[in-house]
């Protein structure tokens, strides 16, 4: 198990995934108990199951977090990151009429490879701060699965320091919630503000991987999702080919266009093939607009004019733009700027594919 300090604590010798790159010393913790307390537990041991037991348990778990702690303190002075091959020992320790306990935890300082965020080891023991936590995230998570609550800025300060990222998923459509609400009910706005401006860098505690398939999960089709999701996936940097791939037909051309100005910190020879495929889509648009002859008469010229999705008229003369003040859709049904994203983007993969082939 991980303790809140992220030392990674284990009764086995070896960890399963998780190569030791260096071994520091044994280190040992010892902690003393309970004047008298082991002495009053055998007199009343009759009694084991009723309530001295309970006190027992109580005095045993303290000496236990308080020993947990301390080799915990000593592994970070050895800049160790695991203890391995933890024992546990309980002695009695009696003289002069006194009885005491004596909790002993030992193990193995070592320095582990990191583990990537996610991963979880299965240990024996747990600490009073993992507990915690975990107590924790429960609590937040029958709040939140509670429907019509949202994180004030207090709870999103634990939700970082407590890296509770396993709260995202359900954040998620939180945060979602509450970008659509807030304009709605600006009387309203305290409620989703710290949401707002939270979540997304909470969201960058998830590496790359893990991110999207939150983010790419289960996209209504809301026109006013879809832009919510695309704004943060071009803030933080989630642009997922594969992904993005399959989403494209069902979204507005406009704001997949917009998807297109989203990026990533890398890409690799598996990003080739969705690439090539988002570039085909936008390349073979399907016209929404069309041409039509017009006669020439008396007190007009005739000649080829394009008629937009929107219906206006415009002369090929004067361009493949449509020449309504509002409008500047070509017979694709997009703008100037528009075409330019699309080219842009076009550009950029023809680089990325003569890269990584
Ligand atoms: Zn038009």
């Amino acid at each position: 198990m991980y303790t809140k300090r992220n030392i990674l604590i284990t009764t086995t010798n070896t960890i399963e995934g998780i190569p030791i790159v260096e071994y520091k010393s044994v280190i040992t913790a010892n902690i003393v108990m309970g004047v008298n307390f082991l002495k009053e537990f055998v007199a009343s041991f009759s009694d084991f199951f009723g309530g001295t037991s309970g006190k027992y348990r109580k005095e045993m778990d303290r000496a236990y977090n308080l020993a947990m702690e301390m080799l915990e303190d000593k592994a970070i002075a050895l800049k160790a990151n695991a203890v391995v091959g933890a024992k546990v020992d309980y002695d009695e320790i009696s003289g002069g009429g006194k009885s005491m306990l004596m909790v002993s935890i030992s193990g193995t300082a070592v320095v582990i490879q990191a583990p990537s965020k996610g991963e979880k080891h299965v240990s024996e023991v747990i600490s009073r701060d993992t507990l915690n936590r975990l107590y924790l995230i429960e609590t937040y998570k029958e709040l939140i699965n509670g429907g019509n609550w949202f994180p004030k800025q207090k709870d999103w300060d634990v939700f970082n320091s407590e890296n509770m990222t396993e709260l995202i998923p359900i954040l998620f459509p939180l945060y979602i919630t509450a970008e659509l609400n807030n304009p709605k009910e600006p009387y309203d706005s305290y409620k989703y503000e710290s949401t707002i401006t939270n979540f997304p860098s909470f969201l960058e505690q998830l590496e790359f991987n893990e991110a999207c398939s939150i983010i790419y999960g289960d996209w209504s089709d809301n026109s006013k999702t879809h832009k919510i999701i695309i704004d943060l996936i071009i803030s933080n940097h989630l642009f997922n080919p594969e992904y993005i791939v399959n989403k494209i037909p069902s979204i507005d051309k406009h704001l997949a266009i917009k998807l297109l100005t989203a990026d990533k910190n890398s890409y690799s020879a598996d990003d080739s093939t969705p690439l090539k495929k988002i570039v085909d889509y936008f390349d073979n648009l399907p016209d929404t607009g069309h041409l039509e002859e017009e006669k020439g008469g008396l007190l007009k010229k005739g000649g080829t004019v394009m008629i937009c999705e929107k219906g206006h008229k415009t002369s090929i003369e004067k361009g493949e733009y449509c020449q309504d003040e509002y409008c500047g859709l070509n017979i694709k049904g997009i703008t100037q700027s528009e075409v330019e994203i699309i080219k842009e983007f076009s550009k950029k993969v023809q680089i990325l594919l003569s890269v990584l082939k």
